[in-house]
């Protein structure tokens, strides 16, 4: 038994060793922190159960890696130290209690906390002499970190001269390099034009930069610091908590956490997580917690150290936004337009609050990129709102059998062929709405509630439809009979009645709605209402030229090229004509009545959740007043309407100064014009 556990320990240590090579020398992570994480926290509790297979070299009581070689090493004058962490309430209540009975203060006496974001980044120390910088290193394995000073000069927030008037002679400044998300994607997509390795994710790409050896790299990647602590200071008094400590660095010019709090007791420390854990996504930058720290300096140095880490600290860290699972298989989806977008199937994982069993691969180049297989193991990730998506593969982990996905020849679902335009990614399948894919996605988008909104006419319930050959272009819809749709498996009488009379209300519709519903490439919503309000007459948009629809405010030569060219087609005109025949009609469209439309001109961005009516209802009224809704917030947006648990969005807004109106205010004021 002993001989099995002192094994297991052996094979933890020896995964964590390499894991933390790749991460912290490397700045290469091959796999998600969470399984490194779940290791370390394994290895623990085996050292804990069985303390004579403790070792002064295991990574449980070590800090990071060695530095590289590749840099001077710096010697830190005090040890940079990791933190500990918690994963739950409860242990956050463990360390709670542990604090209130180290310090003996009595229970109805609640600890002072000083609260920060966790950045998700680098350790840096930064030491000034007389007020001027000095030199930079890294954390490496906490004794010793590597000299980075020249490059840590390229950083613009790292001040150079400190400022103020009483400075300390000789002052260690201790904090975290990051990439903020906007910066990261900018540089990810330039290693992606350059066609270099991207990096994994903002916090590799922050160590990566830092430890570059030429720093005019450095100099071109979007750094920022911010500072969260101090070393060893000469010729001064630090204050004597951190919050003060803060301040204080703030004064000498250092950035520092707008979102840092002092807290008294444990449950403000748990409001604390739960208000940064709304927030992350909305942050500029990549946190992966919240730090507590003890606030009063005394009651830090009366609480100590353990080999690894401070006691007087924790970090809380959120929920994993990136898992290992394993691809179960691979399928192509045939979408609208016939793109072909590869999916993978996935064992279920919880990740980023909700079990994940498919993900997309995008494309066949990007699968090709990622050489995802049937049968690896992946890390999937899932942030905020953002669908989940196969970062990468453990190639250690790959079964000997498995084998590259290939790009289908014909479509998997009609046999048609396929095309890859040149200069573009998506393979499409040429089988237009002979494919059944096709032919069901475009009749769920004429169906669909933007379009011509045909209540009850679900997804399920179309595949059926266009399987049994029921449906073979969007007008056969109109000639489906109660008795035919009863006779389907779990329909009953008074559901086929109530689709056959939905499709039959939905004909009565508005030229704009028709015009979306037929899906012409690149006619969105907002699109196909501007051409109906200013053609007024579908006869006018058929016989349009290109140089007529680019007249139209939101139709530019693209646009124009595209409408042009689906009315020029025969089969479309066939399929007008039968919709028509069919019973589809729409009143004329009124000229627009200028102070009908009193926001014409204005811009709106909607985010977060609406109570009182859904984000369409909101956007369609906003529409219906002359007001264009458009998805991102930019300065000439008028108003940001801003809903419960609003994303990114709503940062962007302060950021921009844009007006931002709760959704009470919205509904008065738009009740109001
Ligand atoms: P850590 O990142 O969990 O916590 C300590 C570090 O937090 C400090 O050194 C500091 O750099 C940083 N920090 C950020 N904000 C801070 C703040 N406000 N106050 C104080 N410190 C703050 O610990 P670690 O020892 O740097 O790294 C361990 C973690 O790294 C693991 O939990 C794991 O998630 C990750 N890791 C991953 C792999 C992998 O292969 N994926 C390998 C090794 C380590």
């Amino acid at each position: 038994m002993t001989e099995n556990i002192s094994s297991r320990v052996a094979i933890v240590r020896t995964l964590l060793n390499q894991y933390s090579y790749e991460y912290y020398v490397l700045d290469q992570p091959t796999v998600p922190d969470s399984e490194f994480d779940q290791l370390f926290l394994e290895l623990q509790q085996l050292e804990e159960q069985h303390p004579e297979l403790v070792d002064s070299a295991s990574p449980t009581q070590r800090v990071g890696s060695e530095p590289s070689a590749a840099f001077d090493s710096i010697k830190h004058r005090v040890p940079m130290l990791s933190l500990g962490n918690a994963f739950s309430q409860e242990e956050l209540q463990q360390f709670y209690d542990r604090i209130q009975s180290g310090l003996g203060v009595e229970p109805n006496e609640r600890t002072h906390f000083f609260c920060e974001p966790k950045f998700d980044g680098l350790a840096l120390s930064l030491v000034y002499k007389n007020g001027v910088f000095s030199y930079a290193a890294t954390r490496g394995d906490g004794r010793s970190g590597e000299d980075v000073s020249t490059n840590a000069r390229t950083i613009r927030s790292i001040p150079l001269r400190l400022r103020g008037e009483a400075l300390p002679t000789w002052l260690e400044v201790r904090g975290e390099v990051v990439m903020p998300k906007a910066g990261f994607d900018a540089l990810n997509a330039r290693m992606r034009e350059q066609d270099q390795k991207e990096f994994a994710n903002p916090r590799n790409a922050a160590a990566g930069s830092m430890r570059q050896l030429d720093p005019k790299i450095t100099a071109k990647r979007p750094l920022a610091f911010y500072a969260y602590a101090v070393g060893p200071c000469e010729g001064v008094d630090i204050p004597k908590t951190q919050a003060s400590v803060l301040s204080w660095l703030h004064d000498m010019g250092f950035p520092v956490s707008i979102e840092r709090r002092c807290v008294e007791g444990l449950q403000a420390c748990l409001d604390y997580h739960t208000s940064m854990l709304e927030k992350r996504e909305a942050l500029p930058y990549d946190i992966d917690g919240v730090v507590y720290k003890v606030n009063d300096h005394d009651a830090q140095e009366r609480l100590g150290y353990v080999s690894r880490s401070p006691r007087f600290a924790i970090a809380y860290k959120f929920p994993a936004q990136e898992k290992l699972t394993t691809v179960a298989g691979i399928e192509c989806q045939v979408g609208r337009t016939g793109a072909i977008t590869p999916v993978s199937r996935l064992e279920p994982v919880f990740v980023g609050g909700v079990t994940v069993t498919n993900a997309t691969l995008h494309n066949f180049e990007e699968l090709a990129r990622k050489d995802v297989r049937v049968g690896d193991t992946v890390v999937v990730r899932r942030a905020g709102d953002v669908i989940p998506e196969v970062v990468s593969v453990v190639l250690d982990k790959r079964p000997e059998k498995a084998k590259p996905y290939p790009m289908p020849e014909v479509c998997p679902v009609c046999g048609s062929d396929v095309e890859k335009k040149e200069g573009q990614v998506v393979l499409r399948c040429l089988g237009g709405v002979t494919c059944r894919a096709q032919l069901a996605e475009s009749i769920k988008h004429y169906a669909s509630r933007q379009a011509m909104n045909i209540d009850g006419l679900g997804d399920k319930l179309i595949d059926v439809l266009v399987e049994r050959s029921w449906i073979k272009d969007v007008s056969d819809l109109y000639r489906l009979t109660q008795n035919q749709l009863a006779s389907l498996p779990r329909m009953g009488e008074l559901s086929s009645a109530n689709i056959v009379k939905a499709i039959e209300v939905s004909s009565h519709t508005s030229l704009a709605r028709f015009l979306f519903g037929l899906g012409i490439p690149e006619v969105g919503e907002a699109t196909a209402r501007s051409l109906a309000k200013h053609c007024q007459d579908l006869h006018v948009i058929r016989e349009s030229s290109i140089d007529d629809l680019q007249l139209i405010p939101d139709v530019g030569p693209v646009v124009a090229e595209h409408i042009h060219q689906f009315f020029s087609h025969d089969k479309h005109q066939a399929l007008i004509q039968h919709l028509l025949d069919a019973g589809v009609n729409w009143p004329k469209e009124e000229v627009a009545d200028e102070s009908a439309q009193p926001l014409l001109g204005k811009q709106f961005v909607l985010t977060g959740t609406l109570t009182s009516m859904t984000r369409q209802d909101a956007k369609a009224k906003l529409q219906a007043l002359g007001a264009k809704v458009t998805g991102s917030v930019s300065a000439k947006t008028t108003a940001l309407i801003c809903g419960e648990n609003p994303g990114s969005k709503h940062k962007k807004a302060l950021d921009l100064a844009v007006e931002i109106m709760d959704e009470e205010a919205f509904e008065a004021w738009v009740n109001s014009l």
